[in-house]
């Protein structure tokens, strides 16, 4: 789905910074935010590397259904829901009537004595759960205020073939089983007769869009649907409110769409009776389009309204290993189509379908184009595409997904229009093909697709629409404290901060991670393994997270704790920069600190004077152990500049300590280290210090004790920070003073 201010208020947050802060007043509000964040970002979150690091991570071990290194389990089982649909449209009541067939197989090693069904629809009865959640100030969720009677009628419910005991509480019904349906392959045949009166707003996944030539009805959730029986929570019942989406069990669908005659209905999955419902001109067609890497259309504008045909067409579809199946009917639609490649060599067929007020080469006429590259594209780089068609239609939603067909609002265009399509399509990977539980973890689903949107958008038409981003002045808004963590789910966080924390905050961290923690080679090869491992199953996050760590060899507890289940801040800051000695020509010591809750490899860019730099890049290792870190840089010259994170990769509550330059510097004389060598000695306490020079650097040690090196702090003055010793001699350096511990005393050169 996308959030409709979401998405325009990533690109607009985007284009806030590429534009040099010159913004509209639209996005005022969120302008304030990053402003006013900015003032609390100075109040110091404490690091801990104790706490960022710690052991025990993971709640639990491996288990039989799912193994501790993120694959499958031995004993890994999942249920499974076929559906045989058949349903006819009323296109002047709005009324959907239906009987769904349901072969619901147990592969659990539980016996079940009760079934679990969704029955969305029941959303948009008047005293449905959701609407009570509806604010005074509205909301996306529901049906926008509309008054008319929705929710489902159930007219019938049969088990095996007999009626059967069935409760409905708000989105869910539960059907009692006369007897117990079987462990590890018990079949449950359930037929239920339904209808329901469609919403024109249907929570902005559903609706009806009124155009001049006709209604467009794009329709989902329409067909009682199993609930997932796992071996995580058992019986997943969670009431639909609206605001999270989906968890479904995979099976084969077939559906009979009968509508009015002058229709033309597109769906999830393939057309089996073509020559039945087009005419032998469109048909032919489509037979081009098969092999046209070029747009056909299917049905011009110049044909909408020939067809005056009374009576009703039934459309024959069939969609194999889906979890769900969506379909949209209209008399207004251009149709136009193009072959899709994919990596096998096997072929799909991009289609759109929209009304004449959205054609043209600005808007919908290059639908089919986006359809085709977005497939195209996350084909070759992650999975390969499995249905014979992926459709996208023009209705009232924002942009929602199905398998293998999306609805995008029908008054997006150019750019937009793209990241709609996009966007819609790459959730065919999430949650399509990698069925995670969208109800509990919007970031799963949404948070992956926005990140391989990104690529996608990079790859198309030469970055046609592309524009990269600066991460690093993100952190601010990202990581402000108004937000939830990602790990809540959608029913668990303001309405407001779902397009941060289900979209933008997971995508951008999957780039963070892919660009700055593990490098493209070895994220790729990880996550293309989890969708590999999960294609058509049920992962969990912790699936992920050990799937990740296993296949790329590397340690990221730190990193999921920090930005997916806690809302940890990241702030990293150059803290000093000195030269040995005092002498540039002697090389620098530099310390960078880390503020933040969440550490981060740490990538120092140093500037010369001499326009040359150098890059010394941290391990996120030195944070283990440490809160403040200090390297020598092996250089000869002058330094102008360091700067943390260069190419702003990282996002970062505060970049201005990101920066040292050499105005910062405090002015530090030249001093010849031996000038300060000898031995010193405080006859009353009785104890001698020797120093010495080694490698250009200053040394000292007390009789019979452990050397420890010495910096040039400036004025005469030489430190031991760990120690807490600081020694500052005399002008004419015969005398030593040693401090420590608020205490000191006098050396005399010997
Ligand atoms: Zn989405």
């Amino acid at each position: 789905m996308i959030i409709s201010g979401v998405f325009s208020l990533t690109i607009r947050i985007t284009k806030l910074f590429s534009m040099n802060l010159k913004f509209p007043t639209l996005i005022s509000t969120v302008a304030a935010v990053l402003f006013a964040n900015s003032v609390y970002a100075q109040e110091a979150p404490k690091y801990d590397y104790v706490e960022a690091f710690k052991p025990f991570f993971y709640s639990q071990t491996g288990t039989e259904t799912r193994s501790a290194s993120g694959q499958p389990g031995h004993a890994y089982w999942q249920n499974s829901a076929d559906y045989n649909l058949n349903v006819s449209l009323n296109d002047a009541k709005n009324e959907i009537t239906g009987t769904a067939e349901i072969t619901y197989t147990n592969n659990s090693p539980d016996k079940m004595g009760f079934l679990w069904l969704q029955l969305d629809q029941n959303l948009f009865e008047k005293d449905s759960r959701g609407n009570a959640l509806v604010p005074i100030s509205g909301s996306r969720n529901g049906a926008k205020g509309e008054t008319f009677d929705g929710g489902y009628k159930i007219k019938s419910v049969k088990f095996n073939g007999k009626d059967v005991k069935y409760t409905v509480t708000d989105t869910r019904m539960q059907i009692d089983l006369p007897q117990e349906l079987k462990a590890k392959g018990g079949v449950a045949k359930v037929k239920i007769e339904y209808s329901f009166l469609s919403p024109q707003y249907g929570s902005d996944r559903m609706g009806i869009q009124d155009t001049k030539n006709g209604k467009i009805f794009t329709i989902a959730q329409w067909y009682p649907r199993m609930c997932v029986y796992d071996d995580v929570l058992g019986w997943n019942t969670m009431p639909y409110l609206g605001a999270s989406e989906f968890y479904l069990e995979y099976g084969d669908i077939t559906a009979n769409i009968t509508v009015p005659s002058n229709h033309y209905v597109v769906a999830s999955g393939e057309l089996l009776n073509e020559k039945e419902v087009y005419s032998k001109e469109e048909s032919n067609r489509w037979s081009q389009a098969r092999n046209s890497d070029k747009t056909i259309m299917i049905r011009p504008e110049s044909e909408i309204g020939k067809n005056n045909a009374s009576g009703t067409k039934t459309w024959k579809f069939k969609i194999s290993q889906t979890r769900d199946f969506a379909w949209a009917s209209s008399p207004a639609f251009i149709l136009d189509a193009a072959k899709i490649n994919l990596p096998s060599g096997k072929k799909s067929l991009a289609i759109s379908a929209y009304p004449s007020e959205s054609a043209g080469e600005k808007a919908w006429g290059r639908s089919t184009e986006y359809t085709k590259a977005a497939i195209e594209h996350y084909s070759e780089k992650w999975y390969e595409y499995t249905y014979p068609a992926a459709t996208n239609v023009a209705g009232n939603e924002g942009g929602m997904e199905y398998p293998g067909i999306v609805f995008c609002h029908m008054d997006s265009k150019g750019e937009e229009l793209w990241g709609v399509t996009d966007h819609e399509f790459g959730h065919n990977w999430f949650p399509m093909i990698v069925g995670s539980n969208e109800r509990l973890f919007a970031w799963m689903d949404e948070g992956f697709n926005t990140f391989i949107n990104e690529l996608s958008t990079e790859a198309f038409n030469k970055g046609e629409y592309y524009s990269k981003k600066n991460v690093a002045q993100m952190g601010n808004y990202l990581m402000s404290d108004q937000f939830e963590p990602i790990m809540v789910g959608p029913d668990n966080m303001k309405e407001n901060s779902i397009g941060v924390l289900a979209y933008y905050k997971p995508g951008l961290g999957m780039g963070v991670l892919r660009e700055s923690i593990l490098g493209p080679e070895k994220f790729d090869k990880a996550f293309k393994t989890y969708i590999e491992r999960w294609a058509f199953k049920h992962p969990t996050p912790w699936d992920f997270f050990h799937t990740m760590e296993n296949v790329s060899g590397e340690e990221l507890n730190w990193f999921w704790r920090g930005w997916f289940i806690n809302k940890w801040k990241i702030d990293q800051a150059v803290k000093n920069v000195k030269y040995i000695n005092g002498d540039f020509t002697s090389g620098a010591q530099i310390t960078v600190e880390n503020l933040g809750q969440l550490p981060m490899p740490t990538t120092v860019q140093i500037k010369f004077k001499d326009n040359t730099e150098q890059i010394v890049k941290l391990p996120v290792e030195i944070w283990k152990r440490n809160t403040e870190w200090t390297f020598r840089l092996n250089s000869t010259k002058e330094i102008v500049e360091v700067k943390l994170d260069p190419k702003s990769e990282i996002p970062d509550v505060n970049p201005t300590n990101n920066l040292w330059s050499s105005a910062d510097a405090k002015p530090m004389e030249k001093i010849n280290i031996k000038d300060f060598t000898g031995t010193f000695a405080n006859k009353e306490i009785g104890l001698k210090l020797t120093f010495k020079e080694k490698d250009n650097q200053l040394f000292g040690q007390a009789s019979g004790q452990q050397e420890f090196p010495l910096e040039y702090a400036g004025n005469s003055t030489f430190k031991f920070e760990q120690a807490e010793i600081s020694l500052t001699y005399s002008s004419d350096k015969k005398t030593v003073t040693f401090t420590q511990g608020g205490r000191e005393f006098k050396f005399i050169k010997e």
